[in-house]
């Protein structure tokens, strides 16, 4: 029979944590997952150091500790497929999936998405964007030795950026809209330890990228208790405000919260029997690798559940 009349039992949508550990787990079942793990490089691909991730004293960095559960998942049988899911459709006894060029179909599926970069929407961003805007400071700090960069947010990311950043740079300024950061204690801490590298403007939001044509030059920035605007000088902006759920494909045919993450309950569980989510697509809250791997964990556990129920 040809490929694309072929059932799978599970079907894994991502390329990060959660996905790997959901791979990891049914792929130990014997389940044969396959994972549709994207084009696009997840979290912990872009970040050095993970230090907060259990049993590694020193910290393990972040493409080391995907890379090796991506392989420890394809050492039990875990199928990964470089392909982006691009259509998601509910028939009757299987989900369909289309990505690339091919159709998928499934008895059950787990979402691991993830949640991509908040942009500001603001007049010359999208025109510079990848020519001085950058969502990543990880990937792109070494292009600005001796520059000056500007990151914009005040929760972890944009410390962590900073922080990324300030080995390079000039001359790091974090931009924050309050004047109290969300970041974690100790994030904020480390940053105001480099007070002579890392400046800080409360406050105030960033109105408007300039640039020559080609590439960033400064930005117009809005003190929001004065009004007052005025333009600072930069070679680069580093935008580290938040994410969005990457779940348009599953609008109106899976239950989404108002800012569309997908609902899930303590099991793991959406709205769709047989559906699973796990990891940043489903975490508005904690969005911590760790607890995208236990969500993955809980999602695999699951699926495995529905699967033996209807053996
Ligand atoms: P976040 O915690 O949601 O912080 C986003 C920041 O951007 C907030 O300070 C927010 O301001 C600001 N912001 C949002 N929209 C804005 C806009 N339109 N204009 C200007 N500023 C805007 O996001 P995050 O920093 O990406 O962190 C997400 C999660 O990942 C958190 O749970 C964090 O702990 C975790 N994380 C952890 C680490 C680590 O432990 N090493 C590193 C990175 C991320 P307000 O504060 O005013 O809302």
């Amino acid at each position: 029979m040809a490929k694309k009349e072929q059932i799978h039992g599970i079907i894994i949508i991502g390329g990060g944590i959660a996905a790997y550990t959901a791979a990891l787990y049914t792929a130990r079942a014997d389940l044969k997952p396959i994972i549709l793990c994207g084009i696009e490089p997840d979290q912990l691909s872009l970040t050095t150091l993970v230090e907060n991730w259990p049993g590694f004293k020193d910290g393990i960095q972040g493409p080391e500790l995907i890379q090796n559960t991506k392989k420890q998942a394809e050492k039990f049988g875990a199928k990964c497929i470089q392909e982006a899911a691009e259509s998601f459709n509910i028939k009757k006894g299987y989900f369909e999936i289309k990505a690339g060029n091919e159709t998928f179909k499934t008895r059950t599926l787990i979402i691991a998405t993830g949640a991509s970069a908040k942009k500001l929407s603001i007049p010359g961003e999208n025109k510079y964007f990848g020519r001085g805007i950058s969502t990543c400071a990880v990937c792109d700090a070494a292009l600005y030795r001796n520059k000056n960069a500007i990151v914009v947010g005040g929760g972890d990311s944009a410390m962590e950026e900073s922080l990324a950043l300030y080995k390079f740079a000039k001359k790091v300024t974090i931009i924050h809209r309050r004047n109290e950061f969300r970041a974690s204690k100790i994030m904020q801490d480390r940053i105001f330890k480099l007070k002579n590298k890392i400046n800080i403007i409360r406050d105030s939001e960033v109105t408007e990228v300039l640039g020559n044509g080609k590439l960033v030059t400064g930005i117009k920035v809005k003190n929001l208790k004065t009004e007052k605007i005025s333009e600072i000088k930069t070679d680069g902006v580093f935008l580290a405000i938040g994410h969005t759920p990457n779940t348009g494909i599953f609008k109106k045919k899976i239950n989404l919260d108002k800012h569309g993450y997908i609902v899930t309950d303590k099991f793991s569980n959406t709205s769709i029997p047989g559906i699973y989510a796990a990891g940043d697509v489903q975490d508005p809250i904690f969005k911590q690798a760790i607890t995208s791997a236990g969500a993955g964990c809980q999602a695999a556990l699951q699926a495995e559940k529905y699967l033996e129920k209807r053996s």
